[in-house]
């Protein structure tokens, strides 16, 4: 019989706010390929090493499949259909809404949401309850860099977009590291320089990230100070005539009181408060100011800051007095972190915005939604924002919550709270695609979302552009989109609180909602009245405005803004640093951000081997000398703590930090380690304007933790089985054992079939049970497991050979032989011949196993490790001869930022 033909359904990656276009390749129901889409504006046929693995992120294993309801908190979930969902749900709110009104209630939605799921929900809050609690968690992400672009452009409205890397003369990229959070821009990035060699591009970034690394200037500026850096490098401008003084005075206002506050920060002052050099922050200044066009990209460096909304603010500053926007190549561009930020911004789904960039403050605005609408009115007094919502739950003033697609118990900061709060609400709801995520335990109601892939809808990135989303498959058990559920619930809500949904909420697809969204726009600067999901499909994507035909690449070239002089403005700025201080107890600087193939929480990225292989275990970077101070050897274990709680992790030695500095990946909660991860140290402060919390910085103490009594163990499925789906199980099965021990860490990790992996430590011997419990989870039971058990020494192990192949083995109290043992399962190499070694106290394999470790990970495209690639250097190769002879950096490219900082680290050392 002949097999059906793969065939392809256009969309795009759900990761970063790059908005890359995808073709997602399925057949008989399944996604079985993804490949970047060459027609794509965004990506032009890339796609990064996050992108590239998306289709290996969609197997079953931890999938909501159907609604989930407890009645009592003290109850499992039980299965139920749809309709007595939402019916229960419906009634929960309707209670909670008669007696305490509609600011009981409260939704906290989603940037992975597309623009249809985002109107519904919105309508929903503003417009049948009466409530403007609903917020997003673009909070966390984006709110600063719209608050900035109000403040100075009037409105949320990015004004250039990627081609102008293309057109730059200058590129400032603050506060981002896109070689790791945004790839495929720094691929541009890459052949822009490559292109034109005199393009000068400044990094600020308190650590040398691989995008520091590739720079030409780069500015490590203290955690905290880039006011006192951006206000030093428009001093600069000023005070060397470097500015555009018809520009100022035809399209700006506020410059002079803005002038006389940046008088003060000369760079010799400057330099002595953010660390940085005055010699850099003169040049800094000079190739900004000497720039034919200046381009600037910053993201959660700035944003996620007490004073993230001035942040952006003061880069737009340097924008306006050089003259350097509205042309090609010159304009501020904020990086959104999520594919749909925009989307949702659009819509006006968050607590203090109005749909089409309304806004809530003004009553006209709030009449024409209500008109629009049909109902008497939206409510006047903004919602709570992420971190204000989950105080309120905490308090009580909010009582139930609706959560989408999100995961506040891993993302929110001060973690402890949050779970309080979580635990203290009288109702959660929460739909979502994945059953793993750290919020799960806390709903009281499951609902099974959609997920990537299985959508129909619209998203906006980072450039303003609007992609449609096409469905390739069928969402799996009773999953179903989530425009529908909120329309479903809306029903069902508004039969019990006696108010006419259905004229509400009348849609029977997305496109209508997104019909009605477009309407909404008619008039405001981001016009897409004219757009249609014909036009999209028939088109491709466009950036809005959309008008006559056409969308619009860049914004202000007329140099007219959208405030009511008309002119862009100076801000006066409030000069702060970090909301909390470093002291004698807690005197290091804690710098949080992205790994190079994890997303977020990792609900997605956790589901994909390959996503572990870069990065294998989550690790706290510090300066040796800061190491050494306290004893840390490489690989030791540190316990982290904030005036907000503890955690423990692995430490590695990093000449790319700052002395005083430690650095902590954001992606690893309590789904994959012993404690809930780095949010449980952050701080919940956030900045007055945008709400955004800080979550990039930290007072921290680090001292070493003695952990004695280790336990590694590795699982991998027979030949027979779907590894994949087998290696998801036994980590959930391992799950709700880690928080049992000091440390505990499991991954899935496997070059060519997947494997489950755990990695224990803690200050006593592992006790029977729990040693039976792990056993248990790992299906390490077998009876033809070899066994070895010296109870006086406290060491215990297991393997299970089966032919020539190693399926698991756990070793508990003497772990040495366990990386020659990860090595042999993880390479598949024969196990009959190492087979009498295996439970023996031996660090190296014997005589008869070929080849070494090969270490991490390095290229994700071809699996090629570190190894190799230090060994091909060391022969004199350069980047031609390891593309030739390893293939690595000749696909996804995400790697040759490492690579070339390889080259350049040995070419210093020999
Ligand atoms: Fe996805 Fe990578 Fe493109 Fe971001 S850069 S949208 S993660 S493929």
């Amino acid at each position: 019989m002949e097999r059906a033909p793969i065939a392809e359904t256009r969309s795009t990656c759900c990761y970063c706010g790059v908005g890359c276009g995808v073709i997602i390749q399925h057949h008989g129901g399944r996604i079985v390929g993804v490949r970047g889409d060459l027609d794509h504006p965004a990506n032009h046929g890339k796609l990064c090493s996050k992108g590239a693995t998306l289709h290996e992120t969609t197997t079953l294993a931890g999938r909501v499949l159907h609604p989930e309801l407890r009645r009592q908190r003290t109850s499992a979930r039980q299965r139920v259909g749809w309709d007595d969902a939402l019916e229960h749900a419906a009634e929960r709110f309707a209670d909670i809404i008669r007696t305490h009104g509609p600011d009981a209630v409260a939704f906290y939605i989603s940037g992975q949401l597309l623009t249809e799921d985002y109107y519904v929900f919105n309508k929903l809050a503003k417009g049948l309850i009466g409530t403007n609690n609903i917020d997003s968690n673009s909070r966390l992400c984006m709110s600063s860099a719209v608050a900035g672009y109000k403040q100075t452009l009037g409105a949320d409205a990015p004004p250039a977009c990627y081609d102008d890397i293309d057109h730059a003369d200058c590129l400032l990229i603050w506060g981002a590291n896109p070689a790791y959070a945004h790839p495929v821009l720094h691929r541009r990035i890459e052949a822009a320089k490559a292109r034109k060699p005199e393009l000068r591009v400044i990094v600020v970034d308190p650590r040398r990230t691989d995008t520091a690394a590739s720079a030409d200037l780069h500015l490590a500026v203290v955690p905290g100070t880039d006011l006192v850096l951006l206000n030093a490098i428009l001093h600069v401008l000023i005070w060397e005539d470097r500015i555009d003084r018809e520009f100022i005075r035809d399209h700006t206002e506020g410059f002079d009181e803005l002038r006389s506050v940046v008088s003060e920060m000369t760079p010799a002052l400057a330099s002595q408060l953010c660390g940085v050099p005055v010699d850099d922050i003169l040049t800094a200044a000079r190739w900004f100011g000497a720039a034919g066009a200046a381009l600037s990209m910053w993201c959660q460096g700035l944003n996620q800051s007490t004073h993230g909304t001035h942040n952006t603010a003061a880069i737009v500053h340097l924008h306006l007095a050089a003259g350097q926007i509205g042309r090609p190549g010159a304009g501020p561009l904020s990086l959104t972190g999520q594919p749909n930020a925009m989307g949702g911004r659009e819509v006006g789904g968050m607590a203090n915005l109005l749909t089409a960039h309304r806004d809530l403050g003004s009553a006209q605005d709030r009449a024409w939604v209500a008109n629009f609408w049909g109902i008497d009115a939206v409510p006047e007094h903004p919602g709570r924002t992420a971190v204000e919502l989950f105080d309120a739950l905490e308090s009580g003033a909010v009582k139930a919550v609706w959560i989408a697609c999100t995961n506040p118990a891993q993302s929110l900061p001060h973690l402890a709270r949050v779970q309080a709060a979580l635990a203290r609400a009288e109702f959660v709801v929460l739909q979502d695609a994945f059953s793993t995520t750290e919020t799960v335990p806390f709903a009281d109601l499951l609902l099974p979302a959609a997920s990537w892939g299985e959508k129909d809808g619209t998203v906006t990135n980072s450039e303003r552009c609007i992609t449609r989303v096409h469905r390739a498959v069928e969402p799996p058990g009773e999953a179903r989109p989530d425009w529908r559920i909120g329309c479903d619930f809306a029903l069902a809500l508004g039969r019990c609180l006696g108010k006419d949904a259905a004229t509400l909420f009348p849609y029977r697809t997305p496109e209508a909602i997104f019909r009605e969204h477009a309407q909404s726009t008619r008039g405001r600067d981001l016009d897409i009245a004219e757009l249609d999901y014909t036009v999209l499909d028939r088109d491709g994507p466009q950036q809005w405005p959309y008008r006559d035909g056409k969308g619009t690449t860049r914004l202000f070239t007329d140099g007219r803004f959208p405030t009511v002089s008309g002119r862009a403005r100076f801000v006066k700025i409030d000069m702060r640093t970090t909301a909390e201080n470093i002291d004698a107890r807690y005197p290091l600087r804690m710098n949080t951000g992205r790994l190079r193939d994890q997303w977020h929480g990792m609900s997605r990225t956790g589901r994909t081997a390959r996503a572990f292989g870069h990065v294998p275990e989550p690790m706290l970077t510090m300066h040796p000398d800061d190491m050494a101070r306290r004893d840390l050897g490489p690989g030791a274990y540190a316990r982290i703590r904030s005036r907000r709680g503890s955690i423990v992790l692995r430490v590695e030695p990093s000449f790319d930090m700052q002395r005083g500095q430690v650095f902590v990946p954001i992606h690893f909660g309590a789904s994959h380690l012993s404690h809930a991860g780095v949010n449980a140290l952050c701080l919940s402060a956030f900045d007055p304007y945008s709400k955004q919390p800080e979550l990039k910085h930290a007072a921290v103490q680090v001292e070493l933790c003695v952990l004695p009594w280790k336990v590694v163990a590795l699982r991998r499925a027979p030949p027979e089985v779907e590894g994949d789906e087998k290696a998801l199980r036994w980590i959930q099965a391992l799950r709700p054992l880690l928080r049992d021990f000091d440390y505990a860490y499991v991954s899935l990790t496997g070059r060519r079939e997947s494997a489950a992996t755990l990695r224990v430590a803690h200050h006593e011997p592992l006790s029977a049970s729990q040693m039976d419990a792990l056993d248990v989870a790992l299906d390490l039971v077998s009876e033809r497991c070899s066994l070895y058990e010296d109870r006086r020494r406290g060491i215990s192990k297991r393997a299970w050979v089966e032919g020539d192949r190693l399926l698991g083995f756990r070793l508990a109290g003497e772990v040495s032989a366990s990386d020659w043992l990860a090595d042999t399962l993880t390479e598949d190499r024969p196990a009959s011949v190492s087979r009498r070694w295996m439970l023996g106290p031996f660090s190296a394999p014997p005589l008869a196993t070929p080849l070494p470790a090969a270490g991490r990970i390095v290229c994700n495209c071809h699996r090629v490790a570190e190894a190799p690639i230090l060994q091909c250097l060391g022969r004199g190769g350069d980047l031609d001869a390891l593309q030739r002879e390893l293939r690595c950096g000749t696909h996804c490219g995400s790697c040759l930022p490492e690579l070339r900082r390889m080259m350049a680290q040995t070419a210093a050392t020999t």
